[in-house]
């Protein structure tokens, strides 16, 4: 949890500040994250920590941004409306697949009782734990690997958000998904055509619910080279 935190630093003028703050949470709203405990979390977690270098200064707008090895960090409405829809409660066990910078974790974390988040690339979660040890996010385990094998020896979780898109929702995420849980995954066959996809574990099998078009980068299998 990052406590008294105000979300946004970094800028010097504080009129222009709350300015960006209030842009930020604005451009939130009227893309539909409506969910008051969602707004609060994006609001506590500052997304200029997990954004550096040249693009720093457009940390705040409501645009995906490229982070390293040709990566990107997720359009903030759109963090927030898979966060929405992935109806995180206070003692659930959360699975990210896709670390990235760490800002989706980061904001799960304030969600939830523990998320797990696993990027194909070291150097990434590297990184990203840098900042949650800086912010004091202790909730979150990081791991270099291939997460669409999921990860069975933490299994079942209580909701499961993959940030690349994949094919299919990957079987194995399906398998460890809990009865009752969640999970929210970009689907589709090319980089231009995704669905956002919402699945539901029932006792009989699963539900899907398709969400909004999203543009995700692809879940690849393998790791990442350094
Ligand atoms: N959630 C991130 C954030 O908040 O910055 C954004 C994620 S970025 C859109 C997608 C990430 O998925 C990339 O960092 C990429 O390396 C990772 N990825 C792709 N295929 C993967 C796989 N099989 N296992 C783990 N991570 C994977």
């Amino acid at each position: 949890m990052t406590g008294d935190d105000d979300g946004i630093d970094g800028a010097s003028d504080p009129g222009a500040l709350a300015e960006r703050k209030m842009r930020f949470l604005f451009a939130l709203r009227s893309h539909g994250v409506t969910d008051a405990r969602v707004l609060t979390a994006m609001e506590r977690i500052d997304r200029g920590r997990f954004v550096t270098g040249l693009f720093a200064d457009r940390a705040y707008d409501d645009t995906p941004l490229p982070i390293a090895h040709g990566q990107t960090i997720s359009q903030p409405s759109v963090v927030g409306l898979m966060t929405q829809a992935l109806e995180v409660g206070p003692r659930d066990k959360v699975l990210e697949v896709g670390t990235g910078s760490g800002y989706q974790a980061a904001v799960l974390a304030q969600l939830a009782r523990r998320v797990y988040t696993i990027d194909r690339y070291k150097r990434l979660v590297q990184a990203a734990q840098e900042v949650f040890d800086a912010l004091g996010l202790t909730n979150i385990i990081t791991l270099a690997g291939d997460g669409s094998h999921g990860l069975p020896e933490q299994a079942p979780f209580d909701r499961i958000l993959v940030t690349a898109a994949a094919e299919d929702p990957p079987g194995p995420l399906l398998a460890q998904l809990r009865v009752g849980g969640i999970m929210v995954v970009p689907v589709g066959q090319s980089d231009t055509v995704q669905q956002l996809i919402r699945v539901r574990r029932s006792e009989t099998g699963y539900e899907y619910d398709e969400l909004l078009p999203v543009r995700f980068v692809p879940l690849v299998e393998g790791l990442g080279r350094e």
